[in-house]
């Protein structure tokens, strides 16, 4: 079994092993490293603004049918940059989910905005529009979407609570590559949507990176000069901006493995088809919902179920390594303690407790995934 969770890496003829964590680590192809090979041959590691950022930004504009894509450092930073040309700031309340990883709330706090915690729907562990409505105030001036896990929201009723409200709308699609909805691909359902390329996700570079999508041509210029100190020209600054710029070595990285997303996806949802076809009569998982209108791009896999430690002990055993996306909702963080919010009532903590995301990813072998299976009828034959 332990094969799942150990992945050859074969670099330049050499071969070395890693016990990849949950979820699981990237392997690295050898057109992928030629191509930073390439960049550290000619000399360009540091030009930004050269052929293969932009080429990037095309290659990643065009896939998910938007007119900008600006390539930027990591994703938490295109989510300060959204929200910072969205002009949200002091004094503003933003609306968000308690169930998500903290970038996209501490993002809103770095911007001097508050975060304004919306309850989640327990099926789908999104929060509702319902949900934002009763969150709302004359301070609100924005939500924050998570496509989590890779599945796409039901954006129809979000969108007309952002309309009727005069919200802006930004998408965290950091988990969520290439998921569709409606067959439109998110990211720029809202005003602008932002990906991470952390090595993890569903398109991970070496190292760290992210990107902000829209089709507002002042949103993406804006967010493209902040990312680079203001700058119009070499030492000429219109405004005082950062350094958030995304390496020519990881552009080089993503521009082969975009090329990949699409068949690594295909593999991605087949494993989840299996699980939800053979797991199915188990009744004490709940399976996430398969939803017609979705294409669900399943960054993770994420069950429920009771009683999760002694399962998980007993998938360790078998060499099974499982995951918890997230064990701690974000009220109840330290971290989030002075917003005096940690013994809300909200239906999003009972998660905490619940939840379990199994082995993903495009490096599995529906073999594989039918070990995972038996092991959980086993497991559940027990019970
Ligand atoms: C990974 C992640 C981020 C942050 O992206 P980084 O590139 O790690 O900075 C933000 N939101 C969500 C939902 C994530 O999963």
């Amino acid at each position: 079994m332990t094969a799942i969770f150990k992945q050859k890496l074969a670099i330049e003829g050499g071969e070395c092993e890693i016990n990849s964590a949950f979820p699981v680590w990237p392997t690295y192809a050898q057109d992928e490293v030629n191509a930073v090979l390439n960049v550290l041959k000619s000399g360009r590691v540091n030009y930004w603004t050269g052929d293969l950022g932009q080429k990037f930004e095309k290659q990643f504009a065009t896939y998910f049918g938007v007119n900008y894509a600006v390539a930027l450092a990591n994703g938490s930073v295109a989510l300060e940059l959204a929200l910072q040309v969205l002009n949200i700031g002091e004094g503003d309340e933003v609306i968000v989910t308690p169930r998500t990883f903290i970038a996209t709330v501490s993002s809103i706090c770095l911007k001097g905005a508050t975060p304004i915690f919306a309850d989640v729907d327990l099926n789908t562990q999104y929060v509702t529009a319902e949900s934002i409505q009763a969150c709302i105030t004359p301070r609100t001036k924005a939500i924050i979407f998570v496509h989590l896990a890779g599945w796409p929201c039901d954006m129809k009723s979000i969108i007309k609570v952002a309309k009727d409200n005069d919200l802006k709308l930004i998408e965290d699609c950091a988990q969520a590559h290439g998921a569709e909805y409606k067959g439109k691909r998110i990211g720029a359902i809202g005003d602008i949507g932002t990906f991470s390329f952390y090595p993890g996700k569903n398109l991970g570079a070496y190292g760290d990176g992210g990107a902000i999508v829209t089709n507002n041509s002042q949103l993406a210029k804006k967010c493209r000069m902040i990312a680079n100190h203001g700058r119009i020209e070499k030492y000429n600054h219109e405004f005082e901006g950062r350094n958030s710029r995304l390496d020519n070595l990881q552009a080089a990285v993503l521009n082969v493995k975009l090329g990949h997303l699409e068949n690594w996806t295909s593999q991605r949802i087949k494993i989840a088809d299996f699980y939800l076809k053979n797991l199915e009569d188990i009744n004490e998982i709940v399976l996430p919902k398969r939803e017609k209108w979705a294409r669900q791009v399943y960054h993770l896999f994420v069950i429920r179920i009771k009683q999760r430690e002694k399962l998980q002990d007993f998938l360790r055993e078998k060499g099974i390594q499982t995951g918890i996306h997230y064990p701690i909702a974000l009220p109840k963080l330290q971290a989030y303690s002075y917003m005096g919010k940690s013994d809300n009532n909200l239906k999003a903590n009972q998660l905490d407790a619940e939840l379990l995301s199994l082995p993903i990813g495009e490096h599995l072998e529906i073999s594989q995934a039918e070990e995972v299976v038996s092991a959980l009828r086993e497991y559940y034959k027990q019970q």
